[in-house]
């Protein structure tokens, strides 16, 4: 009986489990360097935990990348994987962390691409004009149709006749909010190219895998999983992509957990985060709540990102209580 046919036999009656053993152990096969991200989420447990199980795990070089702005939880967290799993998990820092950038680009604000349409407008000394004319609005700005297009909501319905995520409108009230209080600070996605994207590409430029591994969940919400289709990629050039728990529900992860005994950092387990990332990012959905328990249990990093991200804290909160006026107006009126 082989190795792969005994994790069979012991694995949980799960079929969303068992498929990606298999596919996994294929892969740790047929590829010779590989390199797998390890941020300290429940995903990337779930990774190493399944990467571990096999012979040819000795093949992967595991990596941390730390944005600059990380929880003591998860770096704590990384340090006990590597005793657990004994393997060495390569910390590289970020070309330039996330308070660096911040101050030389500018802060995050939503979303990354609400940002970059913001941060295109800043550049051309835009006014938050109260118009949908993009012709004037062309005349008046030069060279940045598409962000002008963006706040005349000028792109095509999605499908199914959805507001398309690239207009202004994708966002309720947020063109009327910013006409009435325009931003008085730099905005800018810069920090996600900087302390994360490009890291990560020049580490695999200097590798040179042939094969990436990551964690991305189909049934997760947000862009990144909407980028992919399935768990594998194979790239023209470049190394391939293996995604191992593309395909995981909720429940396989409770399974899966369980069964193989999988521990999470403390920023799930004391702290009650349902997820991590860079800690305190104005795009988290749960950003608020995140900031009360960092408040809490880290608090000098609560100190940081207070300083790092204050104008987008303060100018999203502002937003927020905008739109619920607005919507509570039009409720009664
Ligand atoms: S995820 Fe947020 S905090 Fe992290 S690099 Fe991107 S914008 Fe910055």
């Amino acid at each position: 009986m082989s190795k792969l046919d005994d994790l069979i036999d012991e694995a949980p009656n799960d079929e969303i489990i068992k498929k990606s053993l298999t596919t996994t152990f294929q892969k740790l096969k047929d590829y010779d360097k590989i390199i797998c991200s390890i941020s300290g989420g429940s995903d990337s447990d779930l990774i190493i935990d399944l990467c571990q199980q096999f012979d040819e795990s000795n093949k992967i070089q595991y990596v941390f990348f730390d944005t600059g702005l990380e929880f003591e939880a998860t770096k704590e967290h990384i340090r006990d994987l590597e005793r657990r799993y004994n393997v060495e998990i390569k910390r590289i820092r970020a070309v330039k962390p996330i308070p660096v950038c911040c101050r030389e680009y500018g802060q995050p604000f939503l979303s990354k691409q609400v940002s970059e349409w913001i941060s295109r407008l800043q550049r051309h000394g835009f006014q938050w004009d109260d118009t949908d004319d993009l012709e004037f609005l062309m005349g008046k700005y030069h060279n940045c149709k598409a962000a002008l297009r963006w706040w005349c909501n000028d792109y095509p319905k999605a499908l199914g006749g959805k507001v398309s995520s690239y207009n202004i409108e994708y966002n309720s009230y947020l063109k009327e909010f910013m006409i009435e209080n325009p931003p008085q600070f730099s905005i800018s996605n810069k920090c996600c190219h900087f302390a994360k994207k490009k890291v990560a590409s020049d580490f695999k430029k200097k590798e040179k895998p042939d094969l990436n591994m990551y964690g991305v969940r189909k049934a997760e919400g947000g862009a990144r999983k909407g980028a992919y289709k399935n768990c594998f990629t194979t790239k023209k050039s470049g190394a391939d992509e293996y995604r191992p728990v593309f395909w995981y529900l909720e429940s396989t992860k409770k399974t899966y957990e369980e069964h193989y005994g999988v521990e999470h950092s403390r920023c799930y387990t004391e702290y009650g985060l349902k997820r991590t990332g860079c800690a305190g990012c104005p795009y988290a959905r749960n950003n608020e709540e995140e900031l009360r328990a960092m408040e809490m249990y880290e608090p000098r990093l609560y100190r940081a990102v207070s300083n790092v991200f204050r104008d987008s804290y303060e100018y999203t909160r502002a937003y927020r209580e905008y739109v619920a006026r607005r919507k509570g107006n039009d409720q009664n009126g």
